[in-house]
């Protein structure tokens, strides 16, 4: 599905020369590495605070933890998303509400938040599946009418523009009043182990949070409140330094790869490719997620197996209906897309380093198949 190996090689003189210098120096935790990484990363996606951490779930944790939410406060999010989203809110006693998604974008249903909104919400998290941003204006705005706070799970969504509706642009995760994101090896920016970040343009709420991620210390051995232990090390610094310049790059290339795809599947029947927002920069393919339309996904990925072609299922079985995650409340009439998508979708390999020679071999052996 991805390919780490032929992205290294590319970098493999300046990374190991990074890396090699934080052995050296011994800084191996918040060295100088992590504090340039973080201005580095504040300043590509234009946000007033990045505090790093140890992975994309206790980012989301820690901004939970951050805005102050209590037991029994409810947060709404997809039930179409990876568990992390919906794990931390319940790890944290708060209560989730998972909601419907679209079926063209895959991302929350607006009309599903509102819908699931009562007295006791008091948090929606959007996550921005597959590299496209979830309709962050309408929810924005459902969020300043019923006094709620927005946290943006962008760890799929690295790089990704949304484009406001005045025509104005902003990077994925600084919409929200925080966001998290992931640095694990096979994201859009990944390290070269675990690591996240949590964003937010909110200083009082960046100053909690960095007490937080340090076992709510704001003095050395004073704790103020209850913290983790959550940090970026050094040597992943190193990594994600020398790696954010190429973002960019390495999303473009992923862009030229969804695009042939996309025209190697224009004419097929019964096979849907991903939805766009509109602009050309909206999208960062951290996924290339098609929906078969004619019951053929699950032999398609046999067959794809025995072809020698990875692919993956994100996700096969909706979050509402897994042992850990359900509630009473939930009626099945109410998750429609999600119960529909989760016997539609498949992900193609998609990575910075696909060839036209790659891409002619998997999209003929998806159609003849589909379609044969
Ligand atoms: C990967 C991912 C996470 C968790 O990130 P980790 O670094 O693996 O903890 C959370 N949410 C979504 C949507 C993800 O894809």
């Amino acid at each position: 599905m991805v390919d780490l190996k032929g992205q290294y090689e590319e970098i493999k003189e300046t990374v190991n020369s990074s890396v090699l210098e934080v052995i050296d120096s011994t800084a191996f935790i918040n060295g100088p590495k992590v504090h340039e990484f973080q201005q580095n990363l504040e300043k590509y996606l234009g946000v007033k605070h990045v505090i790093p951490c140890a992975n994309g779930t206790d980012a989301l944790q820690i901004a939970m933890m951050g805005l102050g939410l209590n037991q029994g406060d409810e947060v709404i999010t997809a039930d179409f998303t990876f568990a992390a989203t919906v794990e931390v809110i319940a790890l944290l006693g708060l209560t989730p509400v998972l909601v419907d998604v679209e079926p063209d974008t895959f991302n929350i249903d607006v009309n599903a938040i509102k819908k699931a909104i009562t007295p006791n919400t008091k948090a929606i998290v959007p996550v921005h599946l597959f590299g496209q941003c979830a309709n962050m204006d309408a929810i924005m705005d459902i969020a300043r009418e019923h006094n709620l706070y927005v946290i943006e799970d962008n760890a799929q969504a690295i790089g990704a523009n949304y484009t406001h509706k005045d025509g104005s642009k902003a990077k994925a995760g600084t919409i929200g009043h925080v966001a998290s994101t992931s640095f694990f090896p096979s994201k859009n920016l990944g390290c070269y182990g675990d690591g996240g970040a949590i964003f937010t343009n909110d200083d009082d709420l960046a100053h909690t949070i960095r007490g937080i991620v340090n076992h709510g210390m704001y003095r050395r051995y004073y704790h103020d409140v209850v913290g983790v232990n959550s940090r970026l090390d050094s040597i992943q610094a190193a990594v994600l330094n020398t790696k954010l310049p190429k973002l960019d790059d390495y999303n473009t290339r992923r862009k030229e790869a969804a695009n042939k795809y996309d025209d190697a599947f224009k004419e097929a029947n019964n096979i849907i490719v991903p939805f766009r927002n509109g602009t050309d920069d909206s999208h960062v393919f951290h996924q290339y997620t098609l929906k078969i339309k004619n019951g053929k996904r699950d032999a398609l990925v046999e067959h794809l197996n025995s072809q020698g072609i990875p692919c993956g299922v994100y996700y096969p079985v909706p979050l509402h209906s897994q042992k850990a995650y359900q509630d009473s409340r939930y009626n099945e009439a109410d998750f429609t897309v999600t119960n529909q998508l989760i016997k539609e979708v498949i992900s193609l390999p998609m990575h910075t380093e696909l060839d036209d020679e790659q891409i002619a071999f998997i999209t003929s052996t998806v159609i003849n198949f589909v379609n044969g």
